[in-house]
């Protein structure tokens, strides 16, 4: 993926600007991967702290634990890294793991907040040696930020500029050496040059059905949830392959079990209350299944332009793109082809429909 990356399909005469659309519908989902205000302060309580608490990420886990033994014996930093996957599956966790299993310190911060060089030169010079610089959404990093940040990741040096015009001269300033853990849902929008300079490249993916369980129960037992283990399972299929989504609808149904029930989550429960929020069986909510039926009753399943789907449930591009879809593609219900996207048999399965596209080669 990259920026300038053209869009499946033409935007088929629709003109209008996402700025004119709709605000993105994301805030309000309770499905929604990114994070919430009501996340606060729980979502800090439940993350996991080390390797041994963390669950799922099986292949990265081993990986990154042999990376940092290796780093540790030779007392060296460990090389950078960056992470990318959906939101919610654990980049800032990780990055945090990192820190602890380094037994190091960890500055948090974003690509967005980090406005000028100056801002980055202040964080860098307050690090000590093996300590864990931590960019959330380095995507967004400004470019006159990034060029400050190359000498820094390779040479572990900073080069400040002093006075201007002839007199002007570069001053070297040596750091100690770091580690940098970037961030990102969109590996895409990274530069190559900022991309090429981190060591280990790993990427998060959706967790298995057998992971969000055990995450359900482990965050259960932390909040002090009565829980049964077939509630559990329920919360987990419909919690997208995603720990932030199965943690907020735990808390929600744990809500719903209070007032209406006897305050334990059963499958019934769970079932019940997750209907009511209109999160169905594989988790879908009411924007998914807007976006896929428009699909099959106005684009006969497709193929459609992104921007022509936008524009028809009144959303932005972008937001479907990054949001919603990821999702969608796991689960096989989408598949995105030159020609735009279009849906499989499953997603006509799910809505009990017959597949309908006589006219339509197929096309997997
Ligand atoms: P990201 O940075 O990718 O958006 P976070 O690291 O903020 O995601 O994770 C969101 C929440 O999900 C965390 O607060 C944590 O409680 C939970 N979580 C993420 N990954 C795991 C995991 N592997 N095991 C248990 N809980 C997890």
């Amino acid at each position: 993926m990259s920026a300038g990356r053209e869009r499946d399909g033409e935007k088929q005469g629709f003109t209008d600007s996402h700025e004119e659309r709709a605000p993105a519908l994301e805030p309000e989902r309770i499905v929604a991967a990114s994070f919430q205000d009501e996340d606060g302060q729980v979502e800090t309580s439940l993350r996991p702290q080390r390797f041994s608490d963390f669950i799922g990420q099986e292949q990265l886990v081993a990986n990154l634990s042999i990376f940092i033994s290796a780093a540790r014996e030779r007392g060296e930093a460990l090389d950078h890294v960056l992470l990318y996957g959906p939101p919610g599956l654990g980049k800032t966790t990780l990055a945090h793991v990192v820190a602890n299993e380094l037994g190091v310190m960890i500055r948090p911060t974003s690509g967005p907040a980090i406005e000028r060089p100056g801002d980055l030169a202040a964080l860098l010079t307050n690090l000590n040696a093996g300590d864990v610089l931590f960019i959330d959404e380095v995507h967004r990093l400004p470019r006159t930020v990034e060029e400050v940040l190359y000498p820094a990741l390779e040479d572990y040096a900073l080069d400040i500029i002093i006075g201007k015009g002839p007199s002007a001269r570069t001053l070297r300033l040596q750091l100690p050496r770091f580690t940098l853990i970037g961030a990102t849902t969109r590996i895409g929008l990274l530069s190559s040059p900022l991309r090429d300079r981190f060591g280990i490249v790993s990427r998060l993916d959706f967790y298995s059905l057998e992971s969000l369980f055990r995450i359900v129960t482990r965050s259960a037992g932390r909040l002090q949830i009565s829980i049964e283990e077939e509630g559990a399972l329920e919360i987990a299929k419909r919690a997208r392959g995603t720990p932030r989504v199965g943690n907020r609808l735990l808390r929600r149904v744990r809500d719903y079990a209070q007032v209406k029930g006897s305050g334990t989550i059963t499958l019934e429960i769970a079932g019940e209350a997750l209907e009511m929020m209109e999160v169905d069986a594989r988790g879908l909510d009411r924007v998914d299944r807007q976006m896929l039926m428009c699909i099959i009753e106005k684009f006969s399943g497709g193929p459609v332009g992104l921007e022509t789907i936008a524009a028809s449930i009144n959303e932005d591009a972008q937001t479907i793109e990054d949001v919603y879809e990821p999702y969608l593609l796991q689960l096989g219900y989408l598949k995105r082809t030159p020609r735009g996207r279009v849906l499989t048999d499953l997603a006509y399965n799910h809505f009990g429909k017959e597949v309908d596209r006589q006219d339509q080669p197929r096309l997997w």
